[in-house]
């Protein structure tokens, strides 16, 4: 990780921003503060972007970017977007026009990174969870490897830079790895990553093969009532981030984001708020003590908020593995 430039190396040779900007927001939250927030990130020094085509967020998040572009704030080339491949797109012959629809709500003519959003494919059609005659999720049935050959062949199109996956096991990152005729490894494995989950095992099996763990929810996320149960813990009331907050003068939002991106992961941090937007830059702007990562690193209890609980059913329900 290379913090002076803030930015990581691929395994594909790109570079991705080790601070990302996160832009799903629920569905009550209207779509212009979306578009105005992503806008601040880039004026704030943002470069890194998260979106994906189930936040129905791409035409705000895309013309944010253009306009930034527009009025000389940046260049197509500083900045790093990262857009992901529903459930429902995952049978291979789906897989290019799901990219070119995200293209075309964007207007932009490539993505930086394009992430398989889970392994759980379900139904195509309409719905975006399409569910069968008994209430159940539609689950489909996908070879996760051709789906993978299918984002090769769009990275080879020049309609993404990168690929990679999102919410893999590291069962399911090891098939990809071993598939034969493999063309691209992933380049980054995006999971729910905080105090409460650090992912450690994951991380440790992501960097001995040269994959990026990126982190999301990793201020406890925004608890939408639909993924999170309303009593699970809250991870910025912790008492051992309020100290260290305090020790360092910061948030315990930042002691969040620095703790991960001193351990090597690159962070996603979303909030449509001014003043935390800019906040969130500070992370640069100081150091943990190897003491206080332990004190951090401690605080695991492998507690995840998002468990994806209406899929368990699903065979690729990821989150029974260990890790
Ligand atoms: P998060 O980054 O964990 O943020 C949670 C909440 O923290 C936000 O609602 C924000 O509220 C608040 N916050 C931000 N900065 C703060 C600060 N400095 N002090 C206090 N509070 C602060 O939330 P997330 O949206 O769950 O995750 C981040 C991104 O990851 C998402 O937006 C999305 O792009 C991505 N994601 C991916 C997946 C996946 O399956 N791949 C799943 C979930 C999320 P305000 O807006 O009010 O500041």
């Amino acid at each position: 990780m290379d913090l002076k430039h803030r930015r990581v190396k691929l395994n594909d040779g790109h570079f991705i921003p080790v601070l990302g900007f996160g832009t799903y927001a629920p569905k009550e939250v209207p779509k212009t503060e979306t578009e105005e927030a992503t806008k601040l990130a880039i004026d704030t020094g943002f470069r890194h972007i998260d979106a994906a085509y189930v936040y129905e967020n791409e035409e705000e998040v895309g013309r944010a970017i253009r306009s930034k572009i527009a009025d000389g704030t940046v260049k197509r080339e500083d900045i790093f977007y990262t857009s992901k491949l529903w459930v429902t797109f995952l049978r291979p012959e789906l897989v290019q026009s799901a990219l070119e629809t995200s293209l075309k709500k964007l207007q932009l003519d490539y993505v930086d990174l394009y992430l398989i959003h889970s392994p759980l494919p379900l139904k195509p059609g309409k719905e975006i969870l399409p569910q069968d005659e008994h209430g159940k999720p539609a689950i489909d049935t996908v070879d996760l490897c051709d789906t993978w050959e299918a984002l090769e062949k769009c990275k080879d199109a020049g309609l993404t830079k990168s690929i990679g996956v999102s919410n893999f096991n590291h069962k399911q990152l090891e098939m990809l790895l071993n598939k034969p005729g493999l063309k691209y490894k992933p380049v980054c494995n995006q999971v729910e990553c905080h105090p409460y989950l650090n992912q450690r095992k994951l991380l440790d099996f992501c960097k001995s093969n040269d994959i990026v763990l990126v982190a999301y929810g990793a201020l406890g996320t925004q608890r939408p009532p639909l993924w999170v149960d309303e009593n699970a813990p809250v991870l910025l009331d912790d008492p051992v981030l309020g100290d260290l907050a305090k020790k360092y003068n910061r948030t315990p939002a930042l002691i969040a984001l620095r703790y991960q991106i001193q351990r090597g992961v690159v962070v996603l941090a979303k909030s449509f708020n001014e003043r935390r937007i800019k906040e969130n830059m500070q992370v640069f702007e100081f150091q943990l003590t190897s003491e206080d990562m332990k004190a951090l690193d401690d605080l695991d209890k492998n507690f995840r908020y998002i468990s994806l609980d209406n899929v368990t059913c699903h065979p690729n329900y990821p989150f029974f593995e260990e890790y």
